[in-house]
């Protein structure tokens, strides 16, 4: 055999497990590991990360509960991908059928997987708080970017799936002898929220009401009445916490007080600039930060929650007698 030939025999195996492994690189993903949270319940948790085709948009958590009847899911994740990672990591540890999907809110990154149980024949149930964003030039654009800064995760299959079911108060589902109480904890982080406790389990699922670890992006929220359910949250009588983004806690009053405490500093801050007519960058650079400047996500997040602040409590001082 000439050499060449033998180094290419020699090689071939090699290269063509390079290639695989290159093949392989972008639909491999982050990890995704169930967690077990309560004898039932477990979740997996996205990264602390802005969303990319790298992360195939991994940076929000999401939760299940196996009863006998079937898996109810919360929150689907922020790629069909990662919804059809999620339904491998449930096979894992049942074969039943994922009957529910409760969202906790329509931002993207916890519905753009939708689709993919929507297709399993899950039925989908929200608050209908949300029916308006769903239809809103807001959500259309954001799913259009998404195509391209998340591609080819998000692509032009991907839609936005509604609700089967809207709820519109609290209300309680059974599924196979599992109560799941659904509590409507909004307009907070949006006009949507929806909290959801299953006591059996003593497990509750906060939405992005709580991050845990890491700093929140307030976006369009209603701070003051965020905080009030925070309060109400801790009001729950759960052993474990799983947050909208960030590991479960088993120590909500200390967890769950971080974003609480966050929020105060932020509404307090620029609550006095807006009253002694500061403007926002003065009064931005005078806040002292410090004791939560360590907090990861504080680099991107902080100077537009501060903004977004600001410009609510100007809009509640207008509309002060
Ligand atoms: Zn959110």
């Amino acid at each position: 055999m000439p050499r060449s030939a033998l180094g290419r025999c020699l090689f071939a195996p090699l290269i063509a497990l390079a290639a695989t492994a290159l093949a392989q690189a972008p639909d491999a993903g982050p990890a995704m590991r169930a967690q077990a949270v309560g004898p039932h319940s477990h979740y997996v948790e996205g990264l602390t990360q802005l969303g990319s085709p790298k992360n195939q948009n991994f940076i929000s958590n999401a939760g299940f509960v196996i009863t006998p009847a079937g898996v109810v899911v919360i929150d689907a994740l922020g790629s069909p991908r990662l919804a059809e990672r999620l339904t491998q990591a449930i096979r894992q540890l049942t074969d039943k059928p994922v009957t529910h999907v409760i969202l906790t809110h329509y931002h993207a990154d916890h519905i753009y997987g939708l689709q993919h149980f929507k297709q399993l024949g899950a039925q989908i149930i929200a608050h209908g708080a949300s029916r308006e964003y769903i239809q809103s030039d807001t959500a259309r654009l954001r799913l259009e970017a998404s195509r391209t800064d998340l591609a080819p995760w998000i692509d032009a299959d991907t839609r936005i799936v509604p609700a089967d079911v809207w709820i519109d108060g609290p209300t309680s589902i059974k599924v196979g002898g599992v109560v799941f109480e659904l509590v409507p904890v909004g307009p907070s982080h949006t006009p949507e929220d929806i909290a959801v406790f299953v006591s059996s389990e003593k497990v509750l699922f906060a939405g992005d009401l709580f991050f845990n670890g890491r700093l929140p992006f307030v976006g369009q929220a209603n701070s003051r009445q965020w905080i009030e359910s925070l309060d109400r949250l801790l009001t729950f009588d759960a052993r474990a916490v799983v947050p909208g983004h960030g590991a479960a806690s088993t120590q909500p009053k200390k967890d769950i007080g971080m974003t609480r405490d966050y929020l105060k500093h932020l509404r307090k801050t620029m609550g006095d600039a807006v009253s002694d007519f500061v403007p926002f960058d003065e009064a931005y650079d005078k806040t002292d930060w410090s004791v939560f400047s360590a907090v990861p996500m504080f680099g991107p997040a902080n100077r537009m929650n501060a903004y977004n602040t600001y410009l609510l409590l100007e809009q509640e001082a207008l509309k002060k007698p």
